[in-house]
């Protein structure tokens, strides 16, 4: 098999033989060749339809016509200019239009970067240390959050990170998702907390959504204590809704930060929000952010064409095949599974509220699924702590042969009898 091959190459040559750990699975991941609309095809000659779609971005899935067109022109015309273009311009005010609590922005190269940065610039707003975290969130590798981590981390069983500071753990204080107790104990406890860091809806430790009432809650609780509240909406934004979970559940956050589908699958991050706070910026204020690839016109254009579409389009034709994907999932695996908008998640275990129910749930009967489902031509994340998602290329032919592959591989894991 040549995509063993591959790995057995690459095991000598990068750390796990991957980029990023998502992606190493046992006992080798398959190499992709090519990939188009809702497929993936490896270099062994097999398709898949792909519910991992990179991770989020690809909401119209691989490859789609009018992004291409639109790269293709923009790299007649250079793709680095390292000065200003209008497309910035047009890009931030789109995006502020969809986001009003966006007041202002910066664009950087990851989502990594945007939490890292907002996290920043709260901190010197608020001249204070300590930020607060949800446990189990994932906003990207760096120091301050690489505590009680989900995705990879969690996958790979080091959600505290060696090599962080302990000077930096101390800084960084954490609380259970669904708990408004836990945080308004912890934010009175500590007057010394600058911002609340979360994701609207959990999608890194599994699909955890939030309880009624929940998150407007949390801003009452961040209001009342006079701490930042940062909606990290990197899976989120254009997703849930098109204006993030902040327009869905009608909370609005001081910061946000965007990423994944703001890039149309090119790499990208975004940090924006109140006026006050971003002005603090360098050259503007005395935070400083900076970097050679910021706002780059490929990552821009990506961005905003695949954003231009989407507010053409009607999230709603993907939200209901979603429905119709996690009805049947939820059929077949009597309730263990859960869906919103167009993310969705089958759970080996009871649906979790929070990051200690995610760790009980069977990992590994998680992935001998996956192995059996992909056999079947079927490609989700390869972790019982990621999300799957649905993009406007899948067509009701993919969820067919989807459900069907799904209820023959719940079968063959031995789960399907367990009622
Ligand atoms: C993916 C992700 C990030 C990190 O974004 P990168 O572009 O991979 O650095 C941050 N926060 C959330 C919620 C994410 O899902």
């Amino acid at each position: 098999m040549r995509s063993k091959e591959l790995y057995d190459e690459a095991i000598k040559l990068m750390p796990g033989g991957v980029s990023s750990p998502v992606r190493a699975f046992k006992p080798h991941p398959f190499y992709v060749e090519r990939a188009n609309g809702s497929k993936i095809y490896d270099v062994d000659g097999k398709e898949y339809i792909d519910y991992c779609l990179a991770y989020g971005p690809l909401i119209f899935g691989h490859s789609p016509e009018s992004l291409k067109k639109a790269l293709y022109e923009q790299i007649e015309k250079g793709w680095l200019y390292g000065a200003p273009v209008e497309l910035e311009i047009k890009y931030a005010k789109l995006i502020k239009k969809i986001y009003p609590s966006i007041e202002m922005l910066r664009f950087v190269n990851t989502g990594s970067e945007a939490t890292m940065s907002a996290l920043r610039v709260a901190r010197a707003f608020k001249e204070r240390d300590k930020i607060v975290k949800i446990e189990g969130s994932f906003h990207g590798s760096h120091e301050a959050v690489l505590v009680k981590a989900g995705s990879g981390a969690t996958t790979h069983g080091i959600p505290n990170s060696a090599g962080v500071p302990l000077d930096f753990v101390k800084n960084t204080l954490q609380v259970p998702f669904n708990d408004l107790e836990a945080l308004s104990y912890i934010l009175e406890k500590n007057k010394d907390v600058a911002a609340v860091i979360m994701e609207p809806v959990m999608g890194n430790s599994s699909l955890i959504i939030p309880e009624e009432g929940y998150l407007r809650e949390v801003r009452k609780i961040t209001e009342e204590n006079d701490v930042l509240l940062i909606f990290d909406e990197i899976i989120t934004g254009f997703r849930v809704s098109l204006g993030g979970a902040q327009e869905y559940y009608k909370v609005k956050p001081d910061l946000t930060t965007l990423g994944k589908i703001a890039g149309g699958g090119l790499p990208i991050g975004i940090f924006g929000g109140r006026k006050e706070i971003m002005e603090m910026i360098a050259p503007s204020g005395n935070v400083y952010q900076a970097g050679t690839f910021s706002g780059n016109p490929l990552s821009l254009i990506a961005g905003y064409t695949t954003v231009k579409e989407l507010k053409k389009r009607n999230l709603e034709e993907i939200n209901r095949k979603t429905e119709e994907i996690g009805k049947a999932i939820k059929d077949i695996t009597n309730g263990k599974a859960a869906y919103i908008s167009s993310i969705f998640c089958v759970y080996f275990g009871e649906v979790p509220r929070n990051y200690s129910d995610a760790l009980k749930l069977n990992k590994e009967a998680y992935m001998k699924f996956f192995h059996e489902l992909l056999k079947r031509g079927v490609f989700f994340p390869p972790s019982q702590f990621e999300v799957c998602f649905l993009s406007f290329a899948h067509t009701d032919y993919d969820l067919e042969k989807t459900i069907e592959a799904f209820d023959d591989a719940y079968e063959a894991c031995g789960w399907k009898q367990r009622k």
